[in-house]
Order: structure tokens, then C-alpha cells, then sequence
């Protein structure tokens, strides 16, 4: 009786997520990583509250309006 290969094993290949800024890598898929303020969440949803106060303020949370034409002097009295 020939031995059986585990199947899952084989197909759950451990993929090894890095940071470009920092040292932390992390193979858990579902985990956040700030590039920012280069912190670790387990989950989507803490990071997603943490972009809002991150300190280190990430490019991706910033939603500027632009200010293109401001009413120069236009209805002054
Ligand atoms: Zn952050
Ligand atoms: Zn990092």
C-alpha cells in the first residue's frame, strides 16, 4: 500500500509577505501592514480604522479636495 501524499500540504504553500520600509514580514494573508508607521494587524478591519489616526498619515487615506478656481474677489462688496 503505497503511501498517500497530503494533498493539502502541498497546495497550501506558505506565502511570505514583506515590507519594502521595514524588516516585517508576515504570512498570514488576512494581515495588514501600515507602510506608513510600519505596524501589523491581524485583520483588515483593525487597519482600516488605523489609516484614519495613523500618525505617520499614508498617502492612500489622504482624500484632498482640490481647490482649483477659489473665488478670487469675485462678489466683494
Ligand atoms: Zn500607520
Ligand atoms: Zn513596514
Amino acid at each position: 500500500m503505497p503511501r498517500r501524499r497530503q494533498p493539502e500540504a502541498a497546495a497550501r504553500i506558505p506565502v511570505t509577505a514583506s515590507c519594502a520600509g521595514c524588516d516585517a514580514t508576515w504570512t498570514d494573508p488576512a494581515t495588514a501592514h501600515c507602510r506608513s508607521c510600519h505596524q501589523s494587524w491581524p485583520s483588515v478591519e483593525g487597519f482600516d480604522e488605523h489609516l484614519v489616526e495613523c500618525p505617520a498619515r499614508p498617502v492612500i487615506a489622504a482624500r484632498r479636495a482640490r481647490r482649483d478656481s477659489e473665488p478670487s474677489g469675485a462678489g466683494v462688496a
